[in-house]
């Protein structure tokens, strides 16, 4: 028997595989997701009913080979560029440690935001100079622990600064630090964040603690400056890289030794694969909120628009699942866009200066996908169907409404003594927590092929965000499992996370 590893390219599904498993569900109206070979190749055959017979539903499936190749086109643009550059993967995006090794294994850093992922990464030893931690609120625990083993630490504000020299002097150690800084101008406005220091308040700040009587700034080694915008804007970047350089020249005038700029996360990344489709579901989706077309989604829910007098206030509160460009694309622009007498790129290089980046979401784009089972159809007097599926709403969730992929649906392998629906149908699927709100998707969707017992539903792509950065234990159910495919001995091993 030969057994001899199959190499990933050699299962690349043809395209009548990935239209085939697209069929059994689309949206009302239709958003087509962009798909992995690795997540069709899967939903073909028994293994996945298998993993999910064994593990339980809802489950998360893994995968770590398009996070080394997300973040090796980050490397490829920044040296293209001949920059000095390092990722700094950041990990609550997906708390799965098979990232974490992953990450390390390539050698960039990772980004941590609580004292437990910062330990956990510790014990997965990456090292210190590769870890920075950016947790929106820092214990005198977490403080500590940076300070003893030398991760730096994003200060978000005075109070913190101040702590954290107090603690660094009784260890008798210098703690690193990063400023976090917010506040640039942008089109002739200021951006607001809860976060960081106001970029126009930092130096004299600064100056007073170099003339203060507490003296702290001994024990601090101020060697970064860092900011992570809301968003996605390229052109709030750029303006905030372009006032935050001459900044980094006055700190090292100053004597501070500033190593790195670090541009925090949110590179933005695709979740569909057609533009179209995106912009003809929000006019048709502003069409139903005003009465003119038939709701898309359930009870007209307004996914951030309202209607008011005939006109729509608010806007969209979902992800940008279309954007063009993302990645390492997006990137490569900002490097190369207008800087002083040149580009981003060259005033970096001429100032010997450190890119850092953190970004969470767009390296975990292809990494995974979560698969539930249907346990019941109903019709309701609508002619609505509810697919009640078991998994609740928190496993595939961030903070915007709706997660505006189209699932897909695997017919179950096994024969079920109930009847399939019949086909055609259109509904919504629910879960499993007691509220009248607890919808999976609050997208109408149809089944073309019906919906039968046992059948399985996959949201594809949820590796950044959805599948654990709300998730929830309420009713006491267990969290969904994570296994990680190994594509090259095509094996599933249970993360670590879940020991
Ligand atoms: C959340 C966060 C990130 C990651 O953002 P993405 O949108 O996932 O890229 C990076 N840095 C900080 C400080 C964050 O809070």
């Amino acid at each position: 028997m030969k057994t001899a590893v199959q190499p990933a390219e050699q299962a690349a599904p043809s395209e009548r595989k990935t239209r085939v498993v697209r069929s059994n569900c689309r949206g009302m109206l239709p958003l087509t997701a962009k798909l992995e070979p690795w997540i069709t190749e899967l939903c073909h055959g028994t293994t996945l009913p298998a993993l999910v017979h064994e593990h339980g539903s809802p489950l998360n499936v893994l995968n770590t080979e398009p996070f080394q190749r997300n973040v090796t086109a980050l490397y490829d643009v920044a040296q293209a560029q001949g920059l000095d550059f390092d990722v700094y993967f950041a990990r609550k995006a997906n708390k799965c440690l098979a990232f974490v090794d992953t990450a390390n294994k390539l050698g960039c850093g990772v980004d941590t935001a609580s004292l437990e992922e910062l330990q956990q990464v510790l014990q997965s030893q990456v090292p210190a100079e590769k870890i920075i931690c950016t947790a929106a609120i820092k214990s005198e625990t977490l403080l500590r622990l940076c300070i003893i083993s030398g991760v730096t630490i994003a200060v978000d504000n005075l109070d913190e600064l101040m702590q954290t020299a107090i603690l660094a002097e009784e260890l008798n150690r210098r703690a690193n630090v990063a400023v976090r800084l917010s506040g640039f101008q942008h089109q002739k406005k200021k951006l607001p964040s809860r976060f960081g220091f106001d970029i126009d308040e930092i130096l004299p700040l600064l100056q007073d603690l170099r003339d203060d009587a507490l003296n702290c700034l001994p024990y601090l080694n101020l060697i970064g400056v860092h900011f992570h915008l809301d968003g996605y804007s390229q052109a709030q970047r750029i303006s905030a890289i372009q006032q935050l350089l001459p900044l980094i020249d006055e700190l090292r005038a100053r004597e501070f030794p500033i190593q790195f700029l670090d541009i925090g996360g949110g590179f933005p990344m695709r979740y569909l694969e057609s533009r179209t489709e995106w912009d003809t579901f929000w006019q048709t989706q502003q069409q139903a909120l005003l009465g003119e077309h038939a709701p898309l989604t359930y009870r007209n829910h307004g996914l951030g628009l309202t209607p008011v007098e005939g006109t729509l206030i608010g806007k969209p509160n979902c992800y940008p699942y279309y954007q063009n460009p993302v990645q390492a694309d997006w990137f490569e622009q900002i490097l190369t866009s207008a800087c002083e007498a040149g580009t981003i790129a060259e005033s970096l290089r001429k100032r010997q200066i450190q890119l850092r980046c953190e970004p969470g979401r767009s390296i975990l784009d292809g990494c995974g996908f979560t698969v539930a089972r249907v346990e019941s159809r109903k019709q309701q007097a609508t002619g609505d169907w509810l697919i009640g599926v078991s998994m609740n709403r928190t496993q595939c969730r961030t903070s915007s409404d709706d997660f505006l992929v189209d699932p897909l649906l695997i017919p179950a392998t096994e024969k079920s003594p109930l009847p399939r629906t019949p086909a055609g149908i259109s509904g919504y699927l629910v879960g499993a927590y007691c509220t009248e709100s607890e919808l999976l998707s609050l997208r109408k969707l149809q089944f073309p092929h019906g919906v039968g017992l046992g059948d399985l539903i996959v949201f594809p792509n949820t590796a950044g965000y959805f599948m654990h950065f709300l998730e929830s234990r309420s009713h006491q159910f267990p969290l969904a499992r994570n296994v990680i495919f190994d594509a090259h001995i095509r094996q599933y091993t249970r993360d670590a996370i879940d020991a």
